[in-house]
């Protein structure tokens, strides 16, 4: 009897289980382990911390997923792993022991040592921690009522990458909510993004890359660009702008304060000795680890190389449904006659595109540069595909994004 062990429920994990239970026959036992016991959409967690959606909305049971007869579900924490005896280790339950690891762990919000960020800002890299900045903002909300004091409606949001815009829209379209329990009008939620860099969207052309910026400045937020965060305390964000030797530090004053200036991969990997970096392996052209070829590192613990670049790929939930059926075919072929497939992990994206709330859109769809209300609608098609992907026609009737036309 062959063992297979997959950790982690999320889109890589959860997609080499639903295509690997189809295939195995009765000399291979699947289990998977995860802390929660329901998979999330982890593209939507900004709608959840801005409210415009419920956790609900974004995530079902494992169980939907799972068949009993080939796989067995562990609902618990990942504390270790120990290659050389192949076995992970668990918090509450005994150590499981592999023939083959799937290592699929995910992402945690990245603070890069930053004085304060880890006390006093809010990361966004869980579906309980969207969830925990949603309850913040109606905490300040009423503050405010009972205060009057304006910095209790003000929010910086560090980092604009795909995921602070896209939070961005989710808060622009959350203003009026938040305003009406605060008794305040829409415009007095101040809406900040500091951002390091000044070319900001630097994956799309120039053009497209502006219209975003300007999307994003009409809904009147304060983008302030070149602005290293380089502290935060409570209810206060320190940044430098200029070159670092006669740098210009200045303060921003808000209650809410959400953390969006990158990711890295579980620190489960790190401490478990991979050649890794912030959480990352750079894995074999079968996406196994290179000195342990019977560990498999995929979704956001993987850095997966294009073949002419030298940037990986950035991790999304497409390359990490990519990866996880790769991977689940691989698997398979290993399990009948021991063999890798014979052709390697290739990844081709069917576009990058960030929404800005829930009618603007814009990004590269199949080749194409697309803006607004249709890059709106190819987003939710995309989102639509992800999770027929993993949950099947099942979960897309119950949660699929049929307001496609607003
Ligand atoms: P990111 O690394 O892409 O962006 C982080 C941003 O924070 C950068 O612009 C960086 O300059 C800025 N930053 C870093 N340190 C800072 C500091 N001290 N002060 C101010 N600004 C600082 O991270 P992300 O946006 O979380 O995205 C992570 C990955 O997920 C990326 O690969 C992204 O493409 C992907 N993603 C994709 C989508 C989508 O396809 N719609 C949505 C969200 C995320």
């Amino acid at each position: 009897m062959k063992h297979v062990v997959i950790l982690g429920a999320g889109y890589a994990g959860l997609k080499v289980v639903h295509e690997l239970q189809k295939r195995v026959k009765g000399d291979v036992k699947l289990t998977l382990v995860d802390r929660n016991n329901y998979h999330y959409e982890a593209t939507d967690l900004h709608e959840v911390a801005a409210g415009t959606k419920k956790p609900s909305d974004i995530s079902y049971p494992i169980a939907d997923v799972v068949k009993p007869s080939v796989t067995t579900f562990i609902q618990d924490e990942v504390t270790a792993l120990d290659l050389a005896n192949q076995t992970v280790k668990l918090a509450d339950h005994k150590d499981l022991t592999y023939d083959y690891l799937v290592c699929a762990l995910g992402f945690v919000s990245e603070s890069f040592g930053i004085p304060g960020v880890d006390e006093h800002a809010l990361p966004m890299a869980t579906l309980k921690e969207a969830e925990a900045i949603h309850q913040h903002l109606l905490a300040m909300m009423d503050k405010y009522q009972e205060v009057q004091d304006p910095s209790y409606l003000n929010i910086v949001i560090g980092g604009a990458g795909f995921t602070g815009i896209e939070l961005v829209g989710a808060l622009n379209d959350a203003r009026k909510t938040l305003a009406d329990r605060a008794g305040v009008q829409p415009s007095d939620i101040k809406i900040n993004v500091i951002e390091a860099s000044t070319h900001l969207l630097p994956m799309f052309s120039e053009k497209l890359a502006t219209y975003g910026i300007n999307l994003v400045k009409s809904f009147g937020v304060n983008l302030v660009t070149g602005a290293r965060i380089t502290k935060v305390d409570d209810g206060q964000v320190e940044f430098q702008q200029g070159d670092p030797e006669d740098a210009v530090t200045s303060t921003m004053e808000a209650k809410t304060i959400i953390w969006t200036t990158g990711v890295s991969g579980s620190p489960i990997i790190d401490e478990a000795g991979f050649s890794a970096r912030r959480g990352r392996v750079i894995p074999s052209e079968h996406l196994t680890d290179n000195d342990h070829d019977n560990v498999y590192l995929i979704g956001d613990v993987a850095a997966v190389m294009p073949p002419d670049g030298n940037r990986p790929y950035p991790t999304t939930a497409q390359i990490a449904l990519g990866m996880g059926k790769y991977v689940a075919n691989d698997l398979a072929s290993r399990l009948t006659n021991g063999q890798h497939l014979t052709t390697p992990f290739t990844y081709k994206s069917l576009g990058t595109v960030a929404s800005v709330g829930n009618t603007h859109a814009f990004g590269e769809a199949m080749g194409h540069e697309v803006r607004g209300y249709m890059a709106s609608a190819t987003k939710k098609m995309i989102a639509n595909e992800s999770l027929f992907r993993v949950g099947g026609f099942r979960e897309v009737m119950k949660k699929g994004r049929f307001d496609l036309y607003h």
